[in-house]
């Protein structure tokens, strides 16, 4: 049996059908049609799924289920999207939309960072485990919180923002409008605003040296890569941001003492430069002065289509 978990995002629509195994066996990714009406939207979201039932030679009633993961937020039913800004979706009826084509397969549909939580639970770095936490660490911060061995969907079913929660008082403005977020203080886009500071204001610096001078080839990587080489104020920067990341980290240890907790997004594959320093900062500032187990996440940009596939059996 396959089921089916779409990954919608600002660039690209992807989707794969996954088999009893959790592989994708079977994927198509096109580009996002922004501007679209939602109904053309769904349209060719349907026109994917029929696609993957002819390369799979079955009738695509015979897909088990159709997940679909997507930036934004979520009714708490579970069956509309609210807002998702940078696809322009407000109010989209996603499960209804997919039913109109595919009445017989039962639909599901859930937050991208929530899907990730429950990707790493099935195929990934939660295997096995009960309680875990992700982190998805780019351009924002999202969050997915495995309880009980379900993904957490949020007590009134509104699900979890762990990229909001606040923790610096008066820290820089979030895209929430709050101050000291997680998500203000722990994205890549925050190293990246450090390292174009540093370009104006150290001229003799190798974040300076790396981007050549021009702040639009700064990256994460550059600030982090630059920190690993031992440049004192990259360091100081990258320092920095494991104190922030280490504060998320301890603050939500405390109120779950998860299992594991994972880290996805562009910022994690730093490594074990990354890794070792954040699980010191975090036992440092830990009620329970552990070692939290905190990891990679495993499965990357396929994180959202397994997630999304696995959707049904969350339910079950
Ligand atoms: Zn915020």
């Amino acid at each position: 049996m396959y089921q089916i978990g779409f990954d919608v995002g600002g660039t690209n629509l992807k989707v794969g059908a996954v088999n009893d195994d959790k592989v994708i066996v079977a994927r198509r990714n096109v580009a996002f049609p922004k501007g679209e009406t939602y109904q053309n939207i769904t349209a060719l979201m349907a026109e994917q799924v029929r696609a993957l039932a002819q390369e799979l030679n079955i009738s695509a009633k015979d897909f088990k289920s159709i997940g679909v993961a997507t930036a934004g937020s979520i009714d708490a039913a579970g069956a509309v999207i609210l807002h998702a800004h940078n696809l322009g979706f407000h109010n989209v009826p996603m499960v209804d939309e997919m039913h109109r084509y595919f009445p017989d397969v039962p639909v599901f549909l859930a937050n991208d960072a929530d899907a990730a939580a429950l990707a790493e639970l099935h195929a990934g770095a939660f295997r096995d485990k009960k309680t875990a936490v992700l982190f998805t660490l780019g351009t924002g911060v999202g969050g997915g919180i495995i309880l009980g061995g379900k993904m957490f969907k949020g007590g009134m079913g509104r699900g979890n923002e762990l990229g909001h929660m606040v923790i610096q008082e008066g820290g820089p403005i979030c895209t929430c409008g709050n101050k000291g977020c997680i998500e203000s203080l722990c994205t890549a886009t925050w190293l990246i605003q450090q390292g174009r500071r540093v370009i104006v204001e150290y001229p003799i610096s190798l974040i300076h040296e790396k981007a050549e001078g021009d702040m639009n080839l700064v990256t994460a990587k550059t600030v982090i890569d630059s920190a690993k080489e031992g440049d004192t104020i990259a360091k100081d920067i990258f320092n920095t941001y494991v104190g922030h990341l280490s504060s998320a980290i301890a603050s939500i240890a405390v109120l779950l003492d998860p299992e594991v907790v994972a880290l996805g997004g562009g910022v994690s594959l730093a490594g074990d430069f990354l890794f070792e320093s954040l699980r010191e900062r975090v036992k440092e500032k830990s009620f329970f002065k552990v070692y939290h187990e905190v990891v990679p996440a495993q499965l990357g940009n396929d994180a959202g289509i397994i997630g999304a596939a696995m959707l049904a059996r969350n339910e079950e």
